[in-house]
């Protein structure tokens, strides 16, 4: 049997750059301001940490506190509030979502933006408290909702459109939302906001689940990117999404013969290389051939 791993298990480049500096803050007292990325073995190991804590609500923040906010970036008024309280803030939204933000602040006079993703992620809300008449587009039944109201209301030709995608969104279903758009508005730009990072891990599942007859993904349910590389690798061949070593059962290593092992871009390479290193013992002791392929 071979596993092979994924050459982009690990953090993305935003994620490692929010964790890294979580790290070098607390030294001192900091305070962390929701979920700081959709992974809770990191969050249960950071809440052990005397100097963090963790918080809800804007109104647990006090005057000179250091408040580090989540890659997916916060609500305008969120920071606005932080601001104005008096906090040290380390913002720590990932550049490539402070572009689409920057796009969102430039089109507020005179265009109707538009994103696609989903309405409930954290990216989207703080995307959209840019600019109020921001349209938030979750799939090609909501566009088809949209064009029904723009033709209702005959807004069409009269505005013009700026559409852009969450960094994770997957983008065939991107592809097959723009081209409905293309086909019923006038004056729309579409902008390519997928993070590359995210491209790559995808052409990788497509490249390598079609060969294999297994294939793991490590990390949360909760995580846009994870899920989606789970839904391809699903089209495939048996496919199992983990948070962890421990909701795996290693039997299922008897009757698999190429393995692809990959990450969503919030799972830490750690987790992955225990999950290693316990196939690795599995296979031993059960006396199963395993080759790993990095
Ligand atoms: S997936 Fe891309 S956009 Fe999202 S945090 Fe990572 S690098 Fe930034």
């Amino acid at each position: 049997m071979t596993i092979k791993i994924s050459k982009y298990i690990g953090f993305c480049f935003g994620v490692s750059r929010v964790v890294n500096s979580v790290f070098k803050n607390s030294d001192k007292k900091i305070k962390i301001l929701g979920e700081i990325v959709h992974n809770e073995i990191l969050i249960n190991k950071l809440k052990k940490n005397k100097n963090i804590t963790f918080i809800e609500d804007v109104k647990e923040v006090r005057f000179g506190d250091t408040v580090v906010t989540r890659a997916h970036g916060e609500k305008n008024n969120i920071l606005k509030h932080l601001v104005d309280k008096g906090a040290f803030l380390v913002d720590m939204t990932c550049p490539k979502v402070a572009a689409i933000q920057n796009i969102v602040e430039k089109s507020s006079r005179k265009n109707v933006f538009i994103i696609i993703g989903d309405k409930n992620h954290p990216e989207i809300i703080s995307i959209v408290s840019r600019n109020d008449l921001s349209i938030i587009i979750d799939n090609l039944s909501s566009a088809k909702n949209f064009i029904s109201d723009v033709k209702f209301k005959k807004k069409n030709f009269i505005s013009r459109y700026i559409v852009a995608a969450q960094t994770t969104y997957d983008l065939e279903k991107y592809k097959e939302v723009c081209d409905f758009l293309k086909d019923n508005l006038e004056n729309v730009e579409f902008k390519n906001t997928i993070c590359g990072d995210i491209l790559k891990r995808r052409e990788e599942i497509l490249e390598n689940a079609p060969k294999s007859d297994l294939v793991i993904v490590i990390g949360s349910e909760k995580s846009s990117n994870t899920r989606n590389l789970f839904i391809i690798a699903q089209k495939f061949c048996k496919s199992i999404l983990i948070s962890n070593k421990k909701c795996f059962d290693f039997e299922i290593l008897r009757s698999k013969s190429k393995i692809f092992l990959c990450s969503g871009a919030s799972a830490m390479k750690e987790t992955a290389e225990e999950f290693i290193n316990s196939a690795k013992k599995y296979c031993l002791q059960n006396k199963l051939d395993l080759e790993i392929q990095r």
